[in-house]
């Protein structure tokens, strides 16, 4: 499952990139033949009036709510049955597929203070930047999970 998203959705376009799917954000403002163009792709949007328009042409559309990641990812949930679950399998800044990060690269680029605790480093080759779980995994967990209770 792909996802274009619109661009107030960015927040939204980050939680999916964290679960794994691929999704990208429109760099302006919704223009027909452009969305047209990436049709392979479920386009996500808050307008009532683009998701009539698009919807019409054929298109597959998800309407949100305006407000909160949380309200629109339980409304992906709902509409297309997506898996909420934190993979982390690509990059949050480009949304390539990460690797495994060899030890070398891990030994050379993490804080001795950071390896302590981190564990699961993954490296983005297009961004050349390191990732791995930390203290930030854990606040991510509770972040999704609370947003699941919304739902
Ligand atoms: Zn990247």
């Amino acid at each position: 499952m792909k996802f274009l998203l619109e661009n107030n959705l960015r927040r939204l376009s980050k939680w999916l990139t964290f679960m794994g799917y691929d999704a990208e954000v429109l760099g302006g403002s919704v223009r027909t033949r452009e969305v047209m163009s990436r049709f392979d792709r479920i386009f996500v949007t808050t307008s009532r009036r683009w998701f009539d328009t698009l919807s019409k042409k054929g298109l597959k559309v998800v309407l949100v709510p305006r407000e909160s990641w949380e309200d629109q990812l339980c409304a992906l949930i709902k509409q297309l049955g997506i898996k909420p679950s934190l993979e982390l399998n690509r990059c949050p800044f480009c949304g390539r597929a990460l690797v495994r990060a060899g030890e070398d690269l891990v030994k050379s680029r993490v804080p001795p203070k950071a390896l302590e605790t981190a564990k699961d480093f993954t490296y983005c080759a297009n961004c050349d930047h390191l990732f791995w779980k930390g203290l930030h995994y854990e606040r991510m967990k509770s972040m999704l999970e609370s947003a699941l209770s919304r739902c």
